[in-house]
């Protein structure tokens, strides 16, 4: 099944396709199986991260509108809104985030990097999901601007097409190569929408597996069905005849922690190990719980010897300078 991305406006951000290598001397110090990792943390906007691949078809949509302002919302160190800020300011536009929290005395992280980026920072409180995108819409609005909105996470149905575009290009670099997990943080859900349809779209046999960041719930919906739902929402614009069902989505809930940002024994481990025996970073809040999960996968027998497992390296890096 072939997908058609040329119909989707897409304007270039990063540098593609980014690295894939295998990671040996993590693999053997953990005994388990080969594991190889895809460097989105590599994908060169500003310091990069998964996000810049939804925002080249996010923000090609907003430029077909004839957009002047973008507006988004997250977490007060949003990756996703810091590659918003930098894409923003590449194309000219202004940029409006709505950032979870109280401001801080001191910037720092992700945030440090919005105000470098010169974006508009609107503080919500208790709202760190965009629950207040709107309200600041229809402010711009009547203010004459032509502002677009960039869903939390970049997670609509452009945004997880990106991500099936993704499952492309890593087909395209493995030649013989095939694995049998790909192993990613999911939180918003559009990474993990998107990989589900490229598996489907190409044919490929590899697992899915969404390991859950954030237990907190947004809306009526439980987090598995809204990325189904987003599966096949992205399915039907891509024109993939294909509807997922509850058996097609693997979501491992089993490392939550002490909540969403909150950094435990799991994630020092996993930045400690992946950074002494391959010398690459991971982030506090979602490479490094994932990896976390994968390593307990390993010593828990789940993943063995024989399999050959790919890490989605999603980004999230400047969050270590975070206090
Ligand atoms: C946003 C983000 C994710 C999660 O991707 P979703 O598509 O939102 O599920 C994972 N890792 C990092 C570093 C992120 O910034």
């Amino acid at each position: 099944m072939i997908m058609n991305f040329q119909q989707f406006p897409k304007v270039s951000l990063g540098f593609f396709p980014t690295p894939l290598v295998e990671l040996p001397r993590l693999s053997k110090a953990l005994g388990g199986p080969k594991i190889f990792m895809k460097r989105d943390d590599q994908t060169g906007l500003a310091l990069g991260g998964n996000k810049t691949r939804k925002l080249e078809y996010l923000l090609g949509d907003a430029i077909k509108q004839e957009s002047d302002a973008i507006i988004t919302a997250g977490a007060a160190q949003s990756n996703h809104c810091r590659q918003t800020a930098a894409a923003a300011a590449k194309l000219g536009m202004a940029c409006h985030l709505v950032l979870g929290g109280e401001e801080p005395a001191q910037p720092t992280g992700n945030l440090l990097l919005d105000r470098i980026f010169g974006s508009h920072i609107h503080w919500a409180g208790d709202h760190r999901k965009g629950e207040d995108i709107l309200e600041l819409y229809d402010r711009l609005k009547a203010s004459g601007k032509k502002p677009y909105q960039v869903p939390y996470g970049g997670s609509n149905e452009l945004g997880a097409l990106a991500f099936a575009e993704a499952a492309k290009e890593l087909d395209e670099q493995c030649h013989d190569l095939s694995f049998t997990h790909i192993i990613f943080a999911s939180s918003s859900g559009g990474t993990h929408a998107g990989l589900m349809l490229g598996k489907q779209a190409y044919g490929k046999t590899h697992q899915v597996v969404g390991i859950r960041i954030d237990k907190e719930e947004t809306g009526e919906m439980s987090f598995d069905r809204q990325v189904l739902s987003l599966a096949n929402r992205a399915a039907t614009l891509a024109g993939l005849n294909h509807e997922f069902g509850a058996e097609d989505i693997i979501l491992n809930e089993h490392y939550l922690g002490a909540g969403y940002g909150v950094m435990g024994a799991l994630e020092e481990e996993a930045i400690a190990i992946t950074a002494r025996t391959e010398g690459i970073l991971l982030d506090p809040v979602y490479t490094g719980r994932a990896m976390g999960g994968l390593i307990d996968m390993v010593r828990s027998g789940e993943l063995d010897q024989e399999d050959r497992v790919l890490f989605w390296h999603t980004g999230g890096t400047p969050a270590l300078f975070a206090d």
